[in-house]
């Protein structure tokens, strides 16, 4: 992805100062409602509407989208509110029809970005085109994955591009509807800083509760903005009715939100940030010194044990551990789940080596 200054010229071009935000409906349900909810969202920082008109949906029998006729009532947006549109494309013929009906903005799926087949299907679609394109990650976390899909598009000769980072799936249950794992956002941040990158609050949460402190993190991450689902029943919404928020919930999210500056244009802050960087790094060295000192005395113990012949694991011994260290870990403001999967791992660490050492 070379020629990535490009990317970027689209978001600077609108000179905002404050993030993007795309918001509308999860999907367009009847003319009515989408006009009622761009009205509401007209004179606010809005800079995209969304509105989806074919809906993925992850079983079949649910509202899958009110199709073609819902691209006439964007256009009717757009003439009355002045907003900008979007949809999400999924397919060769959803593209040509978002094309024809002058759609803004087009944004693939994260149900798509996992196929390469449908990606080129769009990218070759779209050859050519102006619009602006943001690509969602795929469900699964794979940063290639969802790297291909930009390339595939730039390729196409698409040059308003962005991502959209709306979480992962994950078979165990969270507070989340799909995790966020920032890392793989941060890493995609650090190797492309010129792509654009728009947090999915409202995928990540899939309840509205949530949706203030991940629009939070993402803005304090340098996010470059925000898609938020809103309506003006959030409860009879057709999809998505627990995550989304209404157009007043939304102007008062905005307000609240600490909108932080780019971190070149704050010495101080910058300076700040290096001692306090400088100290984790400290602290790291700390760490990893500790775990080895720990680490000698497990090897002492694999010794003695060796000598008397008995075996590794101390059920007992170890769940008196794990059941203090997890009190302790309360008492420095460290959740139970982080200090089981710490101990796990160190505890895991300290029986390979008496293995190793019972077995020499
Ligand atoms: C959506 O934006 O409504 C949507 C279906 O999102 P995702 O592809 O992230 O599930
Ligand atoms: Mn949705």
């Amino acid at each position: 992805m070379e020629n990535t200054i490009v990317l970027r010229t689209w978001l600077d071009d609108l000179k905002l100062t404050h993030p993007l935000v795309i918001a509308g409906p999860c999907s367009a349900e009847t003319e009515e409602q989408v006009m009622g909810i761009a009205h509401a969202l007209k004179d606010t920082d809005v800079n995209y509407y969304r509105a989806g008109i074919w809906k993925p949906r992850t079983r079949p029998g649910n509202f899958e989208g009110v199709g073609a006729i819902g691209l006439k009532w964007l256009q009717r947006v757009k003439e009355e509110t002045g907003l900008k549109t979007a949809t999400e494309v999924a397919n060769k013929a959803h593209v040509d029809l978002a094309l024809e009906h002058d759609i803004d903005l087009l944004w693939i799926g994260a149900r798509s970005t996992v196929s390469p087949f449908i990606v080129q299907e769009i990218a070759d679609a779209l050859r050519g085109t102006d619009k602006v394109v943001l690509v969602k990650n795929p469900v699964n976390p794979d940063l290639s994955l969802w790297l291909g899909a930009v390339e595939r598009l730039r390729s196409a000769g698409i040059e308003k591009l962005g991502v959209i980072h709306r979480g992962f799936s994950t078979y165990e249950k969270t507070k989340y509807r799909n995790i966020p794992e920032w890392q793989l956002a941060i890493e995609l941040q650090s190797r492309f800083p010129d792509l654009p990158l728009i947090n999915d609050p409202s995928h990540i949460s899939g309840k509205r509760d949530l949706i203030f402190d991940v629009s939070q993190a993402a803005l304090d991450l340098n996010f470059d903005g925000l898609m938020i689902e809103t309506h003006t029943n959030p409860d009879k919404a057709w999809s998505d009715a627990a995550q989304q928020i209404t157009p007043d919930r939304l102007v008062q999210i905005m307000r609240d939100l600490r909108i932080r500056k780019e971190t070149d244009q704050e010495a101080a802050y910058r300076q700040n940030l290096s001692n306090l960087r400088a100290q984790i790094d400290v602290i790291d060295n700390q760490l990893v010194d500790i775990l080895g000192k720990r680490m000698k005395v497990a090897d002492a113990i694999g010794s003695l044990k060796k000598e008397k012949n008995v075996a590794v694991l101390q059920t007992n011994r170890w769940n008196s551990i794990l059941g203090k260290m997890i009190l302790e870990g309360q008492e420095h403001g460290l959740s139970e789940e982080f200090v089981l999967k710490m101990f796990k791992a160190i505890h895991q660490e300290s029986i390979n080596h008496q293995e190793a050492i019972i077995n020499s």
